[in-house]
């Protein structure tokens, strides 16, 4: 589905040039729990726009669903985004004066559902992340984990290609990114929700299905973590 072919990114300013990405090569297949890892500062969330359609000013190649997409203009790629991309952030980037059936519902909006329709499809992106029962509050009313569950809701509501998380646990502590971790596992075994997810936390590996670890701006695979 995501096939990332010699990707190199160089960000300038001024007088400096930093190249963040070389020659980035992997790919992500359908059902995959995929865990980007590295050092803060290795160029993971530089590489998370890239393959969320957020940045397409990079060498090299990036095939999803085998098209290309850097040369799409900003309406089109907005419009892939929208469509194939669920994205869940370190800091649950919900609006606080949304509900949160208003929050979660706000992707089948874009989509261009009546909200007649997306009732039922609401509710049960809250059940899958287990709060149907906060559909009401505001999020300034919950914990950071439920916080999170909702961002989740709202990622996978419209059904996207995969979800990219960036950092999803990086405001939690320690027992609770092991409860949005069991989410995130649940969604990917049982509804074979493609994942790929950026953390620095080691101890997290285990839930993926397959690790790249960002070094120097090169990625490799690693299987001893
Ligand atoms: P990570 O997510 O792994 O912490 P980032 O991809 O955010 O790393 O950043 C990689 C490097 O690129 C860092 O040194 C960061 O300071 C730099 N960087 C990130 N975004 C920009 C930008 N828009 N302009 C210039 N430098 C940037
Ligand atoms: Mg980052």
């Amino acid at each position: 589905m995501i096939e990332v072919r010699k990707v190199n990114k160089t960000y300038i300013t001024g007088e400096e040039k930093l190249h963040v990405l070389k020659d980035v090569s992997f790919e992500v297949h359908e059902g995959e729990f995929v865990g980007i890892m590295g050092e803060s500062g290795s160029g993971k969330s530089t590489l998370m726009n890239i393959i969320g359609f957020m940045d397409n000013k990079y060498e090299g190649e990036y095939l999803f669903d085998g098209k290309l997409t850097k040369n799409e203009n900003d309406d089109k790629l907005s419009h892939i985004r929208n469509r194939a991309v669920g994205f869940v952030f370190q800091n649950f980037n919900l609006i606080d004066n949304y509900t949160v059936r208003e929050n979660v519902e706000l992707p089948l909006l874009y989509a261009g559902l009546t909200p007649r329709k997306t009732k039922k499809i609401v509710l049960e992106a809250l059940e899958s992340v287990g709060i149907p029962e906060k559909i009401d509050k505001y999020p300034t009313q919950l914990s950071g984990g439920q916080k999170q569950r909702v961002a989740i809701a709202r990622a996978i509501v419209h059904n996207p290609k995969f979800i990219l998380a960036d950092e999803p646990t990086g405001a939690l502590d320690s027992a609770t990114s092991r409860e949005i971790m069991e989410i995130f596992k649940k969604l990917n075994i049982e509804n074979k929700t493609t994942v790929v997810m950026v953390t620095h936390d080691r101890s997290l590996a285990s839930y993926c299905s397959k690790v790249l670890f960002m070094v120097d701006g090169n990625l490799e695979e690693r299987f001893d973590l």
